[in-house]
């Protein structure tokens, strides 16, 4: 089944086109890659798929939905769900306080609520504390649960990022250089939960410039650059694209 499908997204700056007509898939718990040389407009597709950034022309389907007009929390509730370049953790939280923060219309936040059904507050609070606890356990960061964010490593910050999008419960992550200033034990750990998570029926659509680490995780890859994609196929077909080559300063990939 096609999870996410982008049919000619299209995204101006001004006057700069950064998405220029970009078509691409994702099968439900499929992992697939995007490459693409600096400034190709690889986070800027992302932006376009999980709302940050209105489409100037073309349609994204979730799920079957046109969801081109929505906005991003919208998408995210339906399981659409992205993490950032630059991981966005709240350094002065708590890593269980990250989770708890990115959970998706807390009941507690509601003043009305509040009053009307504060046992059912409780509960709700209580189940979120069991689902950030089994996420942490999922990606090994139950021993820095009650840690400052801002005292983890990159590697460390990169899996909280992933740890907080998998409170939308997603059926879909946008993951966004899951490996950039990551050890290579951390990376090999990241792959092993992405595996993990896509064995269990979520789909990742992975941004990457560690090629021999994507290649070994994803099926499928698409690759662009100014804006367009040029090749799409296995790994080994995408990186032996003459075109692909060319587009990554003269062919030394
Ligand atoms: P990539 O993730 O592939 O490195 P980006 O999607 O971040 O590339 O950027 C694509 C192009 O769009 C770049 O030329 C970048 O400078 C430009 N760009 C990205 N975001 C903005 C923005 N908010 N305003 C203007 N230009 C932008
Ligand atoms: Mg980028």
């Amino acid at each position: 089944m096609t999870l996410l499908q982008a049919e000619n997204i299209s995204v101006r700056f001004g006057g700069f086109i950064a998405v220029d007509k970009v078509s691409l898939r994702v099968e439900a718990g499929e992992r697939v890659g995007l490459i693409g040389p600096n400034g190709a407009g690889k986070s800027t597709v992302f932006a376009a798929l999980s709302g940050f950034e209105p489409v100037g022309g073309g349609k994204v389907t979730f799920n079957g939905e046109d969801v081109s007009g929505i906005g991003p929390a919208t998408r995210a509730r339906k399981g659409l769900g992205r993490t950032f370049q630059i991981p966005r953790e709240f350094a002065h939280l708590t890593v269980r306080e990250n989770l708890l923060a990115s959970a998706p219309d807390q009941a507690g936040e509601s003043l009305i609520h509040l009053f009307l059904s504060p046992g059912n507050v409780q509960r709700q609070e209580r189940r979120l504390k069991q689902k950030a606890d089994e996420i942490l356990s999922f990606l090994n960061l139950s021993v820095v649960a009650n840690e400052l964010a801002l005292r983890l490593s990159g590697g460390q910050k990169k899996l909280l990022e992933l740890g907080r999008v998998l409170m939308i419960d997603p059926r879909l992550i946008l993951l966004d250089e899951p490996f950039a200033g990551v050890n290579p034990v951390l990376i090999d750990e990241i792959s092993l939960r992405i595996c993990d998570l896509s064995k269990r029926g979520v789909a990742v659509l992975i941004v990457e410039h560690n090629l021999n680490a994507l290649s070994k995780l994803v099926g499928r890859l698409y690759a662009m650059d100014r804006g367009r994609i040029l090749s799409q196929g296995t790994p080994k077909e995408v990186l032996e694209n003459k075109i692909v080559r060319e587009a990554y300063m003269g062919g030394v990939v």
